[in-house]
């Protein structure tokens, strides 16, 4: 090993831990730091809105490495730490309880948060957001209690929230601002294939309804 100063990656999900794997990979045997702001190891998402959320697929499936992988390719994996300032001059960054970690090389894997309703009543409880693992436990919490539930959004994320929703016996209310499902990524003639999908499969089309566009995506 180098006494480089360490490769501090921002971002402790998918993209941070490959790129952690990446510089291994390549033969970098310096100092690796993975800094990020949930408690979890990294994991992939995409099995929180499908075979996790639907009770199908064990916890273990989401990680993106064991835990003993990280202790192997000698990765410093610091959870539950946020980054809220970058000092360029002093090649370090800010973490939120005011502690300090220098870099070499600075890599931000931060990724992207969904965006708030911006309405009133938004913040009751009962109002979910699907984007961490424990966000994909409430929700699946919610499922096994709920008579019916109204779901914000057809895109891709929504539409399986629906079907895993159906699966197990919910009402659904689907919510969205375009006129069809998956509109803007699939186009009017596929988009009408899937509304109809989720029409067959009980979903409430006739209350689909507009509601006020929020704004701009914010990338975190
Ligand atoms: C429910 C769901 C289902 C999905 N299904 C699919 C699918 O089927 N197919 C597909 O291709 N994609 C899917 N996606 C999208 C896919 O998960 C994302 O593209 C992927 O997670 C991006 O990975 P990432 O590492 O770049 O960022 P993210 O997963 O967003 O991770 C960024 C990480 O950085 C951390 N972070 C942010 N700011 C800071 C900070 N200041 N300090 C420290 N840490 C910070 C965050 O806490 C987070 O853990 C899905 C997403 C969701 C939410």
């Amino acid at each position: 090993m180098t006494n480089a100063a360490p490769y501090l990656i921002v971002g402790a999900s998918l993209a941070g831990a490959k790129a952690a794997e990446a510089l291994r990979a390549a033969g970098f045997d310096g100092p690796v730091v993975l800094i990020g702001a949930e408690t979890e190891m990294p994991y992939e998402r995409p099995p929180l809105s499908k075979g996790y959320l639907q009770g199908k697929a064990e916890r273990e499936v989401i990680y993106v490495h064991p835990a003993e992988w990280y202790q192997e390719a000698n990765i410093d994996l610091r959870l539950g730490a946020t980054v809220t300032a970058i000092d360029r001059a002093a090649h370090e960054v800010v973490l939120a309880d005011g502690s300090r970690v220098g870099y070499g090389k600075l890599l931000l894997t931060t990724g992207s948060s969904p965006r708030r309703l911006p309405v009133p009543g938004a913040d009751l409880d009962g109002v979910l957001y699907l984007r961490s693992v424990g966000d994909s436990d409430r929700i699946k919490a919610m499922l096994g209690s709920a008579a019916s539930i109204a779901v914000i959004g057809a895109g891709w994320i929504g539409l399986e929230v629906t079907a895993a929703a159906r699966e197990a016996g919910v009402a659904v209310t689907l919510l969205e601002a375009a006129e069809l499902p998956l509109l803007r990524v699939l186009g009017p003639e596929v988009a009408q294939v899937f509304a109809a999908l989720h029409g067959d499969h009980g979903v409430d089309r006739d209350s689909v309804c507009r509601l006020p566009r929020s704004p701009a995506r914010t990338a975190t």
